[in-house]
């Protein structure tokens, strides 16, 4: 069993695609273990996308990540890490393969709707900065 973490981006929940992104997730036999909506600072988006400190995107991401709230939940199931991932296409939209959210909902490469974990190393970190162990089902 594998964790990731996954954000619905203040443009998915501005479109009205909480309800579409959670679908996909459930009809994917991927299990929704933790979740809640929050409006990021600034400072946590920084925190949150810290690894692209170094990015020229970096300050244009972190102004849109805490731009409006998002929706974020922990998940938990077989390869959930790519799956998710699978789920969700390529980061620029225009690259995505049919069928996924960025292809079906994105505009932007960077207002691309929702945000995946990558390896486990970083759903573990990501998981731990936006939840506590009594919030994560099972844990
Ligand atoms: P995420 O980490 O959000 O799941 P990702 O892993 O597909 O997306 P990353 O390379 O980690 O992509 O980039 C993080 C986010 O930064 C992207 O989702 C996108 O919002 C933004 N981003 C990435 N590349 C660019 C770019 N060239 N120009 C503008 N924004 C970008
Ligand atoms: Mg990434």
């Amino acid at each position: 069993m594998e964790r990731t973490l996954s954000i619905i981006k203040p443009d998915g929940v501005g479109k009205g695609l909480i309800g579409e992104v959670v679908s996909r997730f459930e009809k994917s036999d991927i299990r929704i273990i933790a979740m809640k909506m929050l409006w990021m600072t600034k400072k946590q988006a920084q925190g949150f996308y810290a690894v692209h400190a170094e990015r020229p995107f970096f300050d244009s991401l972190t102004d849109f990540m805490s731009s409006g709230p998002i929706v974020v939940m922990a998940l938990e199931g077989e390869d959930v890490i790519a799956k998710n991932r699978k789920l969700m296409g390529a980061t620029n939209f225009e690259d995505a393969e049919e069928g996924t959210i960025r292809r079906d909902f994105a505009t932007d490469i960077e207002k691309n709707i929702v945000h995946g974990s990558d390896a486990p190393e970083t759903a573990a970190f990501e998981i731990g900065y936006f939840f506590n162990s009594f919030e994560i089902i099972g844990a």
